[in-house]
């Protein structure tokens, strides 16, 4: 794996999808999702360029945080255990996967100052995936106001594992019309302004349909456990 030459030709995918939907590749952040390799892989990440790093785990998260904590932003993009918010909340720059009032009072409760979350969203509706079904999202975002320490600062999901385009490419685009409805809310605690969408697979559609932050592991950093 030579992670300077994917972030390379991901870099290139990105300015094409961008050509293509006359957006500003500047718009799109890369998250380098480390949670398959080794500290060293995920500094080779930073060296090379990368200024965001995911993880999905509160063990791997802290690991590589206390190792390269002051060299990049941190995103938490799994499911995260209530009781386990204390132990990685104040080290966490962006909060992926806010799913449920009970995680929401509790990152109210134990932050020190306010948190940004992504919204994850079950947009494709399969039962494996973690998040809100899409008609819920709204009364859910509202509901978040009580909370002084948790901003909305965006939607987040997982797309389907599969090779139709459409099918993508509709998911994407009904995150995206969601986000605009919460925008037009204009509440003070949901700004919204995000979109965290797109894989190692599918990360070129998600940019032509607008997403703000691509999480990416497989084809930047590799696999090695
Ligand atoms: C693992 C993971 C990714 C990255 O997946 P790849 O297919 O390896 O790019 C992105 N988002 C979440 C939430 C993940 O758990």
């Amino acid at each position: 794996m030579n992670v300077a030459e994917n972030l390379a030709s991901i870099r290139e995918n990105i300015e094409q999808a961008c050509r293509k939907s006359g957006r500003d590749p500047q718009e799109v952040s890369i998250i380098a999702v480390t949670k398959y390799v080794s500290i060293e892989t995920a500094n080779q990440a930073i060296q090379a360029g990368i200024k965001d790093i995911g993880e999905n785990r509160k063990e791997g998260f802290l690991e590589k945080y206390n190792e390269l904590g002051t060299e990049a932003t941190w995103h938490f993009i799994g499911t995260l255990q209530s009781r386990k918010v204390k132990d990685v909340i104040d080290q966490i720059d962006y909060l992926h996967s806010l799913d449920r009032l009970s995680l929401a009072k509790e990152v109210n409760k134990r932050a020190s100052e306010k948190i940004k979350c992504f919204v994850q969203v079950n947009v494709s509706g399969e039962d494996s995936k973690h998040g809100i079904n899409p008609e819920e999202v709204i009364p859910f975002v509202e509901k978040l106001g009580n909370y002084e320490h948790i901003e909305v600062s965006g939607l987040m999901t997982m797309a389907p594992q599969t090779e139709n385009e459409d099918l993508l490419r509709g998911c994407f685009q009904n995150l995206r019309k969601l986000k605009e409805q919460i925008q037009n809310l204009q509440l003070p605690h949901a700004p919204c302004t995000y979109l965290s969408m797109g894989m190692s697979n599918d990360y070129s559609i998600a940019v032509e349909e607008g997403a703000t932050h691509i999480r990416i592991g497989t084809k930047l950093v590799g696999k090695e456990f």
